[in-house]
C-alpha cells in the first residue's frame, strides 16, 4: 500500500496525462498480477471492481470520527487541517501516528469485503479503525480517499486503462472493450497481462456502462452538431438496462443496481421477448387511460414513480396504483451480437423488428391529429408493460420546436435528441446524444448552512443549503453546489465567515439573510429536509442582492408547484 499511495503522490504532482499514465504503468509491473490488478481497482477510485455494485457504505462523520479517535487529536485541531486540506484523506495523512506496521493492497481488499459486509456504523468502524491503525500515514491518506470514492489525483479510469495496456503491451481499444464488458479493470489487467484479452465474451447479466446526454440550450443548438436527428420524449424516470436470456430477466440502474425485484411486473413480459437481449429504457410511472380511448396513456413525472422507490417488497397494490412501463429506446445486444458499434439507425431498426415480432406495441404519431399518439396496430392497448418509445424525425428547429411543446403537452421533461449514425458509447456524455429541456420554475430561497467544497473549491464555502419561509421560520428544502463564479463563491466566503452562527466543522450554520434564485427539474416529497420537500437537480441561477430573506419564496409557493407539476 506504501507503493501505491507513493506512486499517487507522484500522480497528483504531475498534470501532464502521459507521465500520469507512464507512472501507473511502472508501478502496475512492478507488482505480482494480484496486486496490479487490486491497485488498478484502486487507482480507478473505487474500492471494489465496477460490476460487483458493492460499496463500503461508510460516511464521511464515521471516517472523520476515527481519524479523531486514532489520531488522538481534538476536534478543534481535526477542523483546522481539515479546512487547510478540505479533502478527510490528506488531514488522515497528516494526523495519523507513524507507528502502523504497513498494510499490502491485496490484505487491504480483504478488509474492505469485510467492511462492506459488516452491518451497521459501529462493525464497519471497527474495521476502519484496525485498518487505520496498521497503517503508515501516507497510506491512510489514500486509503481514506479511497474510502471516501474519490482519489482526487487527477486519475481517471481511462487513464488506468491506458496504463494497463502501455504495462503489457496491448493495443488500448482491446483494453477498453475488455474493462466495458467486464466491468472489471483489475480482471482486465489480469487478461491483458495472459495475452487473453480478445477471448473476453459479452457477460449477459453484468451491467453495461449507459450512455449519456449532453443538454443542449436550444433547438437550432440541438441540431448543430450532426446531419440527422431521431428525436424522442424525455421522460422522467429511471434508466434501466434490462437484460433478457433463457427466460431469466435482470433489470439495472444507472447505478448499476440490480432493481428487478423493485419491478416485479416488468420480467414476465420481457422474459417473452424471442431472443436473448440487452435493451435500454426508461421505467417510467404510466397512466393507462380508459379501454375505449385509442390513446396508449402516458408517462408520469418522477414525483409518482418516487412513491414505489425504496421498498423491498412490493404490494399488489402499489403495482395497482402506480403502474409502470418500461419504454425501450435502445438495444446493445441481440442476434448472438453485441451492437454498440452499429449506428443508432441499425440498432433501432433491429430493435423495431424485435419487439414487433414478440407483440411488444409501437407508438406511433397519427397523421391527422398533431402530437398524437396512437399504438401502431390500432388494437387498444390498455395493459402494456413495454412499449417501444416513440421516435419522432426534425431538421428544422422549427419541427423540433413542436416537438418539444407536444412532448410537454404529454407531460414529459422534454425531448432526447440522436445523431443516427452515433455508436453507443457506454459511460460517455458526448454530443451524439442532447437533452432538450426546459426548468420547471425557478425558487428564491435563503442560505441557512454552508460546507467548504472539494477539488479546487478546498478553501471556500461553495455547498450552500438552502430552505424557504415557512410563517416565521425558515424550513430547508435543498442544497446547492454549482452556479455561481468564482469570484462571487470567494465574496459569500467572506461573507459567510463573517455572520456564522454556529461552526460544527464540516459545516457552519449562517446568518439566514443571502437569498438565492434556484432552478431545479423537479420536486419531491422528501424526508431529507425540514419543509418534506427536496429539489431535483437545483442549479443556482443567480444571487439576489436585491431580495430580503423575508422576500423569499414560501412553503406554499413550494406546494402550488408541487400541485402543478403533479398535474
Ligand atoms: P439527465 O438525467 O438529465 O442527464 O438526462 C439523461 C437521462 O434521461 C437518461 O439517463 C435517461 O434516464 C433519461 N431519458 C429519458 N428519456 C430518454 C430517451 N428517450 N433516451 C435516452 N434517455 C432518456
Amino acid at each position: 500500500m506504501q507503493r501505491l499511495a507513493e506512486a499517487c503522490e507522484r500522480i497528483a504532482g504531475t498534470t501532464k496525462k502521459l507521465e500520469k499514465t507512464a507512472i501507473v504503468a511502472e508501478y502496475l509491473k512492478s507488482r505480482t498480477p494480484g496486486e496490479a490488478a487490486v491497485s488498478a481497482v484502486f487507482l480507478s477510485g473505487r474500492a471494489f471492481p465496477l460490476w460487483e455494485e458493492t460499496t463500503l457504505q461508510v460516511g464521511g462523520a464515521l471516517l472523520w470520527r476515527i481519524v479523531a479517535e486514532v489520531s488522538g487529536k481534538s476536534e478543534a485541531e481535526l477542523t483546522a487541517t481539515y479546512r487547510r486540506h478540505g479533502d478527510l484523506g490528506a488531514v488522515a495523512g497528516e494526523v495519523v501516528p507513524t507507528t502502523g506496521r504497513g498494510l499490502n493492497v491485496v490484505e487491504v481488499q480483504e478488509r474492505f469485503r469485510q467492511m462492506a459486509g459488516a452491518r451497521g456504523p459501529a462493525a464497519k468502524g471497527v474495521i476502519v479503525r484496525e485498518l487505520l491503525s496498521l497503517s503508515a500515514p501516507l497510506e491512510a491518506k489514500y486509503l481514506v480517499k479511497i474510502m471516501t470514492g474519490d482519489l482526487r489525483i487527477g486519475l481517471k479510469e481511462s487513464l488506468v486503462e491506458e496504463a494497463t495496456a502501455k504495462a503489457y503491451g496491448a493495443t488500448l481499444s482491446e483494453v477498453q472493450r475488455a474493462n466495458m464488458l467486464l466491468g472489471d479493470i483489475g480482471e482486465t489487467l489480469k487478461l491483458a497481462l495472459a495475452g487473453k484479452l480478445s477471448e473476453v465474451k459479452m457477460r449477459l447479466f453484468h451491467p453495461l456502462g449507459f450512455m449519456l446526454a449532453s443538454p443542449a440550450e436550444s433547438a437550432e443548438e440541438a441540431l448543430s452538431y450532426f446531419e440527422e436527428a431521431a428525436v424522442e420524449d424525455k421522460y422522467d424516470g429511471i434508466r434501466a438496462q434490462a437484460h433478457c436470456a433463457g427466460g431469466d430477466v435482470r433489470i439495472f440502474s444507472r447505478t448499476r443496481d440490480d432493481i428487478t425485484e423493485s419491478f416485479p411486473e416488468l420480467p414476465g413480459v420481457l422474459a417473452g421477448l424471442p431472443e436473448d437481449v440487452i435493451l435500454d429504457g426508461e421505467i417510467v410511472a404510466w397512466s393507462y387511460l380508459a379501454a375505449e380511448s385509442n390513446e396508449p396513456g402516458r408517462a408520469l413525472p418522477f414525483s409518482a414513480l418516487q412513491q414505489r422507490l425504496g421498498r423491498k417488497k412490493v404490494s399488489d397494490e402499489m403495482m395497482r396504483k402506480v403502474p409502470v412501463a418500461y419504454l425501450a429506446f435502445d438495444l446493445l445486444y441481440a442476434r448472438g451480437e453485441l451492437l454498440l458499434d452499429r449506428p443508432w439507425r441499425e440498432r433501432a431498426q433491429i430493435l423495431d423488428q424485435l419487439l414487433s415480432a414478440s407483440k411488444v406495441p409501437v407508438m406511433k404519431r397519427s397523421p391527422s391529429a398533431q402530437g398524437r399518439l396512437t399504438f401502431e396496430d390500432g388494437e387498444q392497448v390498455t395493459n402494456a408493460k413495454v412499449i417501444r418509445a416513440p421516435v419522432f424525425r426534425a431538421s428544422s428547429a422549427l419541427e423540433l420546436d413542436a416537438l418539444f411543446e407536444a412532448a410537454q403537452a404529454r407531460g414529459n421533461e422534454g425531448l432526447m435528441i440522436k445523431d443516427i449514425a452515433s455508436a453507443y458509447a457506454p459511460g460517455r456524455r458526448g454530443k451524439s446524444w442532447l437533452k432538450l429541456k426546459r426548468e420547471l420554475a425557478t425558487l428564491d430561497v435563503v442560505v441557512t448552512a454552508v460546507e467548504y467544497g472539494h477539488g479546487k473549491r478546498i478553501g471556500v464555502l461553495s455547498d450552500y443549503t438552502f430552505g424557504v419561509r415557512d410563517g416565521e421560520q425558515l424550513v430547508n428544502i435543498g442544497k446547492a453546489y454549482s452556479g455561481l463564479t468564482d469570484a462571487e463563491i470567494a465574496e459569500m466566503t467572506k461573507w459567510f465567515l463573517e455572520h456564522t452562527v454556529e461552526d460544527q466543522g464540516f459545516r457552519l450554520v449562517v446568518e439566514p439573510k443571502i437569498v438565492l434564485e434556484v432552478a431545479f427539474n423537479n420536486m419531491m416529497r422528501s424526508e431529507r429536509h425540514n419543509s418534506g420537500f427536496a429539489l431535483r437537480f437545483p442549479r443556482i441561477v443567480r444571487i439576489r442582492h436585491d431580495k430580503l430573506a423575508e422576500e423569499a419564496d414560501t412553503i406554499e409557493r413550494v406546494r402550488e408547484i408541487y400541485e402543478a407539476q403533479k398535474n
